[in-house]
């Protein structure tokens, strides 16, 4: 791993003449939600080459696009498709723009599992709510006893390729894929999503 890192630290000029004002702030921005990882050059052949656009919020209607397809199980970034291969595997790319559906980045997904978290939470939660108010004091004990458990088990996998996409319609919301980084996914051959992934084929 020596790719050349090619963002500035917050605070310094891009000739790096003048003083690090902050240079804490360089480690924050790079923290993640999942997050904005650190920017490398994308001309590296490194294929772990991670995204190269800044922070950047989208637009409200932009946040309802990318959102309304990954609920369709469409290509949050175009809209197509194919992006599943099968309920629980995502494609490596989607069939129509070719965004590497992982960014080509180690344990992308793993953001998702928060998603899936709290949508599996809040149904539950809500179905609870729901039930109890609308059948006090005659409330069916037995069936949250045993539906419980089975919905807990039976929803995260119901939800799992919608989880999966909204992660990345939500990454795709705060960083936006340049047109280099598209290039950079569509000039991969690889029919692997990250470097490590070659290892298991
Ligand atoms: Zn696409």
């Amino acid at each position: 791993m020596s790719e050349t890192i090619t963002t500035h630290p917050v605070g310094m000029s891009p000739t790096g003449t003048e003083p690090i004002v902050n240079p804490g702030v360089r480690q924050a921005a790079g923290a993640s939600p999942g997050g904005p990882p650190s920017r490398r050059h994308p001309t590296t052949s490194n294929e772990e080459m991670e995204s190269r656009g800044g922070i950047h919020l989208a637009s409200l209607g932009q946040i309802v696009r990318l959102f309304g397809r990954a609920l369709r199980l469409h290509c949050p970034q175009c809209g197509g498709g194919p992006v599943l291969q099968h309920w629980l595997k995502l494609r490596v790319r989607c069939g129509t723009c070719g965004i590497r559906l992982e960014r080509g980045e180690h344990d992308y997904f793993v953001g998702s599992l928060m998603f899936n978290y709290v949508i599996t939470g809040t149904l539950l939660l809500v179905t609870l709510a729901v039930v109890l108010v609308a059948m006090w004091p005659d409330v069916p004990w037995t069936w949250f006893q045993y539906g419980g458990p089975v919905a807990m088990v039976a929803i995260p996998f119901a939800i799992f390729p919608f989880t999966k996409l909204l992660w990345l319609a939500f990454d795709l919301m705060l960083r936006p894929a340049t047109p280099e980084e598209l290039e950079w996914h569509q000039r991969s051959t690889t029919t692997w999503s990250t470097e490590r992934d070659a290892s298991r084929d």
